[in-house]
């Protein structure tokens, strides 16, 4: 459920989780009882599932301190790695 923000005009902001469109234009504050209207904000987006967040994610994380890998990575392909299995490519014609 989003989060909806109301400003108390004495106390601090505070923030309620309703469904979709149920939430009031005005609550009571929960410290002092005071009608406030609710504030307007920037949709939270979630962006935790874009592929660019992710990788903007994990460089700030290894920035400081770079992640310690266990083992290496997969051998790099090597010339004769690049054979094919493919029978039928045994009918073409080869360099003399
Ligand atoms: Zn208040």
């Amino acid at each position: 459920m989003p989060l909806y923000a109301y400003r108390c005009t004495d106390c601090l902001d505070f923030e309620v989780s309703a469904a979709m469109g149920e939430a009031a234009a005005s609550l009571p504050c929960p410290a002092c009882g005071i009608p406030s209207p609710r504030r307007f904000t920037a949709p939270n987006l979630s962006r935790a599932a874009s592929s660019a967040y992710r990788l903007i994610e994990s460089t700030k994380r290894s920035a400081a301190e770079p992640a310690v890998v266990s083992s290496p990575g997969p051998a790099p392909r090597t010339a004769g790695g690049n054979i094919t299995t493919n029978p039928l490519h045994r009918k073409l014609p080869r360099p003399d």
